[in-house]
C-alpha cells in the first residue's frame, strides 16, 4: 500500500484583477477594464488586496494611483473663496 500520493494538478494560473465595482448580481468588474463588466471567472479572478494582484493593467493603475499625491478630495472647499452674497433683489 502506498500513500505516495501524486499531487493533484494545480488550476490553471488565472490573472488576478483588483476587483472594481460591484453590480447589483455581485459581479465584479476589474479596475483595469475601460468600462465596468463582469469579469470572467473562468480564465481569471480579482482580488481587494492589492499586493493580490497579478494583473499588469490593475497593477500599473494601482501603481499610479498611489503616486498621485492628495488625489482625495476632502470635500471642503478651499479657505479664501467665499463667493460674496447675491446682490439684492430683497428690498421693499
Ligand atoms: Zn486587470
Amino acid at each position: 500500500m502506498s500513500d505516495d500520493m501524486e499531487c493533484p494538478p494545480l488550476p490553471p494560473t488565472r490573472v488576478r484583477h483588483r476587483g472594481h465595482k460591484i453590480d447589483m448580481k455581485g459581479r465584479v468588474s476589474a479596475l483595469c477594464f475601460s468600462r465596468p463588466r463582469a469579469i470572467d471567472l473562468q480564465r481569471a479572478t480579482w482580488v481587494m488586496r492589492d499586493d493580490g494582484v497579478t494583473c499588469p493593467k490593475c497593477r500599473a493603475l494601482i501603481e499610479a494611483r498611489n503616486k498621485t499625491p492628495n488625489a482625495e478630495v476632502t470635500g471642503k472647499p478651499d479657505v479664501g473663496t467665499e463667493l460674496p452674497p447675491p446682490a439684492g433683489g430683497l428690498s421693499g
